[in-house]
């Protein structure tokens, strides 16, 4: 490849080294963001088409609230309240560049696992617990494993901040309200997929693990 007129061997090798550079703690704040951005781009399209479902039933009570906030917290605006002002500094752990290499194909899984979800329940999501008129029970795609992918990908989402920020509290905020909300929740959502689907549900229970294929 012919070199611009100018361009020495020196720049060359300085620009090979930049790109081998480890990534930064600016860097790896920088693809936590654009991660939360892409997750409201995902989610955006289908929040808008499941609102022209008329709900049946809701079962979204005070806990409800309470764990929808605390995972909103968490995986949100503590961590973004850290990149924006630093805040706790006084809580920094130091930035290991190849745990927050791991962080990125985290994040990619769990964004990855949230589209898929959404396309997958279509018009039967809803943000909290709630049946649908004409409610379907999904049993395919992403379903087919597992009953719960979309916690699966709050919980990835979770390591993956922790992996990205360096720091404990805004670090693990994200995997602590994911398990709340899914630890709080899972058992009432199977109840109430339970009262209405019967026996369908309760077959597909009997042949799917909750959030980790073939595991648990
Ligand atoms: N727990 C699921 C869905 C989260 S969205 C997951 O983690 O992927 C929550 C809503 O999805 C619930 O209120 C319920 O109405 C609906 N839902 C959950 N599992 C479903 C299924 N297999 N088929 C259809 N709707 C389902």
């Amino acid at each position: 490849m012919a070199r611009r007129s100018g361009q020495t061997g020196a720049d060359l090798r300085a620009v090979s080294q930049n790109v081998a550079r480890p990534m930064s703690k600016l860097v790896a704040e920088a693809i936590w963001l654009a991660g939360i951005v892409a997750w409201y781009v995902i989610r955006h399209p289908y929040h808008r088409r499941a609102r022209k479902t008329p709900v049946a039933r809701t079962f979204q009570d005070r806990l409800e609230w309470a764990l929808l906030a605390a995972a909103t917290v968490g995986l949100f605006i503590v961590p973004a309240f850290y990149v924006a002002t630093g805040i706790p500094a006084g809580l920094d752990r130091p930035f290991v560049p190849s745990l927050a290499g791991i962080g990125v194909l985290v994040l990619a899984a769990a964004l990855w696992l949230f589209w898929r979800s959404h396309a997958d329940l279509g018009r039967n999501w809803s943000a909290s617990l709630k049946l649908r008129e004409g409610h379907k029970l999904i049993t395919g795609g992403v379903y087919r494993e597992i009953r719960h992918p979309m916690y699966s990908s709050f919980l990835l989402l979770g390591f993956a901040q922790c992996l990205l920020l360096p720091n404990w509290l805004a670090g693990c905020a994200g995997l602590a309200g994911a398990a709340l909300l899914f630890a709080l929740r899972v058992a009432r959502e199977e109840q109430m997929m339970g009262d209405l689907f019967g026996a369908e549900y309760r077959a597909y229970m009997a042949r799917t693990k909750r959030i980790i294929p073939w595991i648990y």
